[in-house]
């Protein structure tokens, strides 16, 4: 490397490589011994490049490759701009030389995970082909799901549903998946679903008379491998249409926390699973029904409550200064009392609201009653250091400040007391 500690970018078929790329004839090859070539360190790591390798590099999509080399953990697999596969390493090889032979050993469960979903994605990009004519404009493998963006605008659900089914026929068919080498020449005769981004030698991955794409990834050997296929999401993005698929065990994991999930929602209505969408939309209805039911009952209370309070505050032929603080009472009850004094004759309505850190003064006035409480409480916050104002007859605003709430409502008291000349 010319530049260590830069991570070049892999190009997605590499025709000549630097490194022996074992993984190109034998997929299920996990163990190997090479020949050390060079160490250097690569973004803070120490890395080794070896004359042949199992370990599949970042490229095309797939996820490099974990396990270890010599023993020691092998923490990225990157391929330079010559064809040479770096091992980045969590710790330096000590003791091994330039020139000697090292045992590679790569994480099994990792790779064949890779290798399922990757298989997947051409069959299911082949398939999305064969049945509406949409292409596969870009894929991604993740380490939960992986995705596939189609050159369409809106899939329809059973189209999805569609694609998904006879994606799993195939898997049952066991089609068988192999690998080989094309020249320029012979490539004219290989229907690719996408043109080759390289020339020269062309690594082909054909999914027996099906699928034939330009490919360096690792795959399985037949389609019954990949196992399940299960389509997950369907979004729109930008004019294409991303898929989320999920292959093997990545299918069944998710399968089996959506039948727990299920179960634990069946659970909560002592029912089954089957029953449950139905018994959730009756809880629903039933709520709304409450709540419209306590919104009324609470109507009605509050109207009992600032008739008491007008009538405690004098006779109605005069003005009525109702000022109250509450503490913990939820403010649109508060909000709501404030709207039935409003309702009652000659009365200015001055209440407080108490709630965690925070002060809410509401003041309201009945229409006939000639004062403007916007002002009012504004005037009322600016004492205690807060903002706020509104409506002639009626007025909210908060501060930070709780401990105040009796002071500024005497003070409003007194405000409002001169301002009608008592
Ligand atoms: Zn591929």
């Amino acid at each position: 490397m010319d530049n260590p500690g830069v991570i070049p970018t892999a190009p997605a078929i590499v025709q000549k490589t630097m490194t022996q790329r074992l993984y190109y004839t034998d997929s299920y090859q996990t163990e190997f011994d090479a020949t050390l070539v060079a160490v250097t360190t690569m973004a803070g790591r120490p890395a080794a490049l070896l004359d042949r390798t199992c370990f599949y590099p970042t490229s095309g999509g797939q996820p490099f490759d974990r396990g270890t080399l010599a023993g020691h953990q092998v923490v990225d697999v990157v391929a330079g701009d010559k064809g040479e596969i770096w091992h980045l390493l969590a710790a330096p090889l000590t003791g091994v030389a330039v020139g000697s032979s090292v045992h590679g050993l790569i994480d099994w469960p990792r790779r064949y995970d890779h290798m399922q979903q990757h298989s997947g994605q051409h069959l299911l990009s082949q398939l999305f082909y064969r049945l509406f004519g949409y292409e596969t404009l870009s894929v991604h493998f993740g380490a939960d799901e992986s995705t596939l963006d189609l050159d369409v605008a809106t899939l329809e659900p059973a189209q999805r549903d569609e694609a998904e089914d006879k994606a799993n026929d195939l898997v049952y068919t066991a089609l068988p998946i192999k690998s080989y080498f094309v020249s320029d020449a012979e490539l004219s005769r290989v229907p690719l679903r996408r043109p080759p981004k390289v020339s020269g030698e062309i690594r082909i991955v054909e999914i027996d008379g099906f699928d034939y794409s330009a490919c360096g990834g690792t795959h399985v050997r037949t389609t019954a491998e990949i196992g399940s296929i299960k389509l997950t999401k369907l979004e729109r993005r930008r004019g294409q249409t991303r898929l989320t698929f999920l292959c093997g065990k990545r299918a069944l994991r998710d399968y089996a926390a959506k039948h727990r999930l299920l179960g634990e929602i069946a659970a909560l209505f002592s029912a089954d699973a089957s029953e449950a969408p139905k018994l959730i939309e009756r809880n629903l209805v039933q709520l709304k029904t409450l709540q419209r039911e306590l919104d009324a009952a609470n109507e009605r209370l509050l109207r009992y409550e600032a008739t008491e309070l007008a009538d405690s505050a004098g006779e109605s032929g005069q003005l009525r200064i109702v000022a109250r603080l509450f503490a913990g009472r939820d403010i649109n009850l508060v909000k709501g009392l404030a709207g039935q004094l409003q309702q009652q004759p000659n009365v200015i309505a001055l209440l407080g609201a108490t709630a965690d850190d925070k002060l809410t003064l509401i003041f309201a006035r009945s229409a006939e009653v000639d004062l403007h409480v916007g002002q009012l409480l504004r005037d009322t916050l600016q004492l205690a250091g807060g903002k706020g104002g509104g409506r002639p007859d009626f007025a909210q605003g908060g501060v930070a400040a709780p401990a105040v709430g009796q002071q500024l409502l005497a003070a409003a008291v007194e405000q409002v007391k001169a301002a009608i000349g008592d």
